[in-house]
C-alpha cells in the first residue's frame, strides 16, 4: 500500500514513520511512504506558502498555488484509481478502527497536512475526497494526525504484522478492551503475576481473560458492551444456555 504526504515538514513524517514496525514494513516493501514538500512548488520569490485570511482574523492560511501544483506532482506518482485524497482536519470524520479498515481497502492514500489556520477552502473543494480528524482537539499541524492514520492502516496491511490475529484480538478491534498482560519475571519486587496465568490450564486462562476484558470494558467503555453483548453472554453459566436451547428445540 502506498502513502503520499503533501506537507511543509517532510522530516516530521519521515522520522515518525521511519522507525519501529512501520519503518521495517516500508523497508521490506509492504508499504511505501513518499513525502512532497509543498514549499518546493511555491512560485513566490520567497517560496511563501501562506497568506493573511480574506475578511480579516487571526493567523495565516495556506495558499492555493503551491498545493495545487504539489498535487499535480503527486498525481504523476499515483498509479491507480483506487486512491483517496484526505485532508487531516479537526472538522473531519472522526478516525477509528472501522475507518482504518475502510481506508486499508484503497491501494494508495494521499494526505494533505495543514498548518497555521488551515488551507484555502478552494483546495478542499477541488482536490480533497474527505476530511479526517483524529479527535475533538486541535493540534498544530496535520503531520502527526496523518502519521497516526497511516500507522493504524498499515497494521491492517498483509505482511506488516506477523498475522491478522495480532490486530483482531486487540482492544476495540476485537469488539471490547483487552485483558491485562504480564510477562517475566513472575515476581518483580514482591509484585506477583496472577496465579492462574501460570497454571497451564488454557481453558481457565481464556475464561479469566474474558472476565477481565468484560470488567475493564464495563468500567471504561460500556458503549462497546452494548454493541457486543456476546462477550457478557459468553460468561453466563452454561446451564442456563442449555436450558434455553432445550426450550427452543421443544418449540421447533
Ligand atoms: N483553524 C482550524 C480549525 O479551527 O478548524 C485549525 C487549524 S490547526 C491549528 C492546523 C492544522 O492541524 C489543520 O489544518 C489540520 O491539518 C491539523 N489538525 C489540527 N487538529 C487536528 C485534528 N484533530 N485532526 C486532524 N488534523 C488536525
Amino acid at each position: 500500500m502506498k502513502f503520499h504526504f503533501m506537507t511543509l515538514f517532510p522530516a516530521l513524517i519521515e522520522n515518525v514513520l521511519g522507525e519501529s514496525i512501520i519503518g521495517r514494513a516500508a523497508r521490506d516493501g509492504y508499504i511505501s511512504v513518499d513525502t512532497y514538500n509543498i514549499r518546493d512548488y511555491s512560485l513566490d520569490k520567497h517560496r511563501k506558502t501562506d497568506d493573511t485570511p480574506f475578511g480579516g482574523g487571526m493567523g495565516m492560511v495556506m495558499t492555493c498555488q503551491p498545493i495545487f501544483d504539489c498535487f499535480e506532482a503527486v498525481k504523476k506518482n499515483v498509479k491507480t484509481d483506487n486512491r483517496r485524497v484526505i485532508y487531516m482536519s479537526p472538522k473531519g470524520r472522526i478516525f477509528n478502527h472501522d475507518v482504518a479498515k475502510e481506508l486499508a481497502g484503497y491501494d494508495e492514500l494521499v494526505f494533505l497536512c495543514g498548518h497555521y489556520e488551515g488551507v484555502d477552502q478552494r483546495v478542499l473543494d477541488n482536490i480533497i475526497d474527505e476530511e479526517i480528524s483524529i479527535g475533538d482537539y486541535v493540534v498544530t499541524g496535520g503531520e502527526i494526525p496523518a502519521c497516526i492514520v497511516v500507522d493504524a492502516v498499515s497494521r491492517l496491511v498483509d505482511g506488516v504484522l506477523a498475522s491478522s490475529e495480532c490486530y483482531e484480538n486487540e482492544s476495540v478491534a476485537s469488539g471490547i478492551l483487552e485483558y491485562p498482560q504480564y510477562t517475566k519475571p513472575r515476581d518483580f519486587r514482591g509484585l506477583e503475576v496472577p496465579e492462574i496465568l501460570l497454571s497451564g490450564d488454557h481453558k481457565k486462562i481464556d475464561r479469566w481473560r474474558l472476565e477481565k476484558s468484560v470488567q475493564i470494558t464495563r468500567e471504561r467503555r460500556p458503549d462497546l458492551l452494548l454493541l457486543h453483548p456476546e462477550f457478557e453472554e459468553a460468561l453466563r453459566p452454561k446451564e442456563k444456555k442449555t436450558r434455553k436451547r432445550k426450550v427452543t428445540e421443544t418449540k421447533g
